[in-house]
Parts: structure tokens; sequence; C-alpha cells
């Protein structure tokens, strides 16, 4: 097998590798994906399918209010909607910490551009009269919304790929290493690949290729589980979240009703998660809690999937400290599917230049050096 040589090599074809090749070829620079699994498959292909920006740590609202342009133009993008629909979000409070603590969070985030309605117990309950005794207020985000994560990812892929990206799956990079001025992966089917730059969007893998360029990044698997419906006659159109992210939940126009909340077990070296079914009930009561209707609905599956966890739950979406030409993003720590066309444009632009017009401040890796980071709700 001949080397492919590209101007960037990508390790790891989800959201974010996919949505980084197409950039890249946008500025017209040669790509090359190597996919271990399937394009787009892992975390971003199970997720929730929640997009919004209400409730985030403030510093990922630049890279949100980005990737929220980008959401709005899918269809020109990547030839789908990939069922994004803008239906807002509601952050549910069930006590009244937990008002102040998202009326707090409201104010600090619309410095950002993030606009939310607080609503008391009658304004919710008058608008989303399906919502049980237990909520007693919320914010509102009405620029918030959802879209099928299982059709993004592969949508991202087809485009890059008919850009002329190269996209190899099924064969991870089983070798990397800095070669002269550039990067060499070896894969796991003995290919070679060559790059001048090296993105490494390799998700809950991303911190073991950190530490081969002595980047070591303290990041465990989280596995958030999923639980879905039959489908209902459709009654609930914005996203839920309640503060502590114990519930959250969507229905789909089919009908579906889809939550989660609590979490299973991973392994890296396994690569899928697994469900416990004790704390799908235990989502399944939280669930039927603050949405009564859910409990007449019969559930029809459960799943999870593996996302990588950073200390401080943000991203690592900068350039490399210790090697030139070397792009880390990954980790995104459980909400990364909304900052995925984003986070890729971005880790594309840091491969070429060296820099991005999009603020990412605080997502380097200097803030393991020291900092704090500000709660999100
Ligand atoms: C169940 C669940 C629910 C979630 N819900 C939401 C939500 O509602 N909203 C939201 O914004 N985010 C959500 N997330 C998070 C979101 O899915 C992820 O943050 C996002 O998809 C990350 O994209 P990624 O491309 O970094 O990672 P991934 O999609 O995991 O892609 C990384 C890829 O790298 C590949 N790879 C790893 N090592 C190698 C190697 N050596 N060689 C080749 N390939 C390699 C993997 O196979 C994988 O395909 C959820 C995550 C899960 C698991």
């Amino acid at each position: 097998m001949s080397a492919v040589e590209a101007d960037v090599v990508i390790v790891g074809g989800g959201l974010v590798g996919c949505a980084a090749a197409l950039r890249l070829r946008e500025r017209g620079a040669s790509v090359a994906v190597v996919e271990k699994n399937q394009l787009g498959a892992a975390a971003s292909g199970v997720n929730f399918g929640g997009v919004r920006r209400n409730g985030r740590k403030l510093a990922e609202l630049g890279i949100a209010a980005r990737a929220l342009g980008i959401w709005k133009r899918l269809p020109e993008l990547v030839g789908s909607d990939c069922e994004y629909a803008i239906t807002g979000n509601i952050k549910v409070a069930r006590s009244e910490e937990h008002m102040v603590q998202i009326a707090a969070h409201a104010e600090a985030q619309a410095g950002y551009g993030v606009e939310v309605e607080m609503l008391s117990r009658n304004a919710l309950l008058d608008r989303y009269p399906w919502l049980g005794p237990s909520a007693i207020g919320a914010a509102f985000c009405p620029s918030d919304g959802q879209a099928n994560p299982r059709l993004v990812g592969p949508a991202f892929a087809r485009a890059a790929r008919a850009a002329g990206a190269e996209l190899f799956e099924l064969d991870g990079a089983a070798h990397v290493e800095r070669d002269g001025n550039g990067f060499v992966v070896e894969t796991e089917s003995g290919r070679t690949l060559r790059g001048g730059a090296l993105i490494n969007s390799a998700g809950a893998w991303g911190g073991r290729l950190s530490a081969r360029f002595g980047e070591p990044v303290e990041i465990w698997p989280m596995e958030p589980q999923m639980v879905v419906t039959e489908p209902a006659p459709y009654f609930m159109e914005p996203v839920l979240a309640v503060v502590g992210g114990d519930v959250y939940a969507r229905q789909i126009p089919r009908g579906n009703v889809i939550f989660g909340g609590r979490s299973g077990t991973a392994d890296l070296d396994v690569g899928f998660g697994k469900v416990h079914a004790e704390e799908s009930l235990t989502t399944l009561a939280r669930t039927i809690d603050i949405i009564p209707c859910v409990a007449d609905l019969a559930v029809i599956r459960f799943w999870s999937g593996v996302e990588g966890c950073t200390p401080d739950h943000l991203p690592v979406l900068c350039p490399s400290r210790t090697t030139p030409g070397l792009v880390h993003a990954f980790g995104f720590s459980g909400h990364g599917f909304c900052l995925g066309p984003a986070s890729g444009a971005v880790a594309a632009e840091l491969a070429l230049d060296g820099r991005t017009e999009t603020p990412i401040e605080g997502l380097d890796l200097s803030r393991f050096d020291t900092a704090e980071q500000p709660a999100s709700t």
C-alpha cells in the first residue's frame, strides 16, 4: 500500500473529525481521516441530540455561537437538515435554590448573546401543561434545539468525501509520531498516512494520543444512558433539562420520547457503553416525576455510548504546547454534539493557520496548570 499524503491527517472520524475534514476541504487543503470504527458512530452517533447554548459554561459560548450558525446552514453545507429544528430548550428548576441558580446563569450568559425568558411556575405550567408539579419554574431559551445524531456525523463525512477528503474507516491509528516537519500515522491495517499537520479528534481516546506527545490529560469515560419510548401524540416541543442534569428529555415529531440522566459504564479498550437497568429505572422514575404522561408509554429501547470527560467538563480545543502542527479537539464531556460542527472548523483553522477567529480561551491545556472553572447549570 503506498503512503497517503495530505496537508492534514485527522485521527478520529466522529462529528468533530468529519467537520474538520469538511472545513479543510473548503479551505483547499488536502485531508485524510482515519477512523477505527465507523464514521460518526461513536458518541457522535448515539447521543441524546440536544443542541443548546442555554446552561453551558461560559468558556464554551463563543464556540457554541459559531456552532449555531453552522447548524442553521446544514442543508447547504452537508445536503440535509439532519432533522435539526429550533424548538427551544427549557431548563427546569425543582427548588427555589435552583431558580436562583438559573437566574444568575441567565444573566451571565446574556453577555454572550444567549437570551432566555425566565418562567414562573404558573407561566411554565400554562405554556407546558404536561409538566408535573415538581417543576417550579424554568429558563426558556428559544434559540436552542435538537437534531438526529444518527444523521449528523455521517452527513458531514459524506460531504467531506464529496469535497475530496479521503476517509478511511474500520482502520484505527496504531502508531502516530512526529516525522521531520510533519506526522506519520501507521494504521492497524498497515496503511501509512503522512501529513504536515495532525488533528487529534479521537473523542474519549484523545487523551491517549495527547499523552504520546507529552501532554497527558486526565480524561475518563462517561456513558450517559438513553431511553426511548414508543411513539405518542406530539405534545412536547422544547427540549427539557432539569437543573443538575439528572433528567433531560425531548420528543421527536414521529412521537417517540427520548430521555436520559444517569450513567452506565464503559471500558475504553472495549469501546462501547454498557447500560445498567437499575440506573435506567431511576431515570424513568425521575422523568415521570417531571413529565407524568411518560408513565403511560412503553419503553422500547435503552442504549449508551462512550464520551471523554475532562476534570472541568470542558473540551480540550487548542494547538499542542509540545508539538508544532498538532491540534487537539477532544474531551467534549457530554455536550459536544452541539459544539461539534464548530469545533471541527476551529480545529481545521488551528491546523492551517495556527489561529482562529472563534473565541476558544479557556479550552487549552494551560487551564490544567492552574485554573478553576465557573459552574454551569
Ligand atoms: C449517550 C450520549 C448522550 C449525549 N448527549 C449529548 C447531547 O444531547 N448534546 C450534546 O451536545 N452532546 C451530547 N453528548 C456528547 C457528544 O455526543 C460528544 O461530545 C460528541 O459527539 C463528541 O464528538 P467527537 O467527534 O469528539 O467524538 P466521537 O464521536 O466519540 O468520535 C471520536 C472518534 O475517534 C475514533 N478514534 C479513537 N481513537 C482512534 C484511533 N486510534 N484511530 C482512529 N480512530 C480513533 C473513535 O472510534 C470515534 O469514532 C452525548 C454523548 C453520549 C455518549
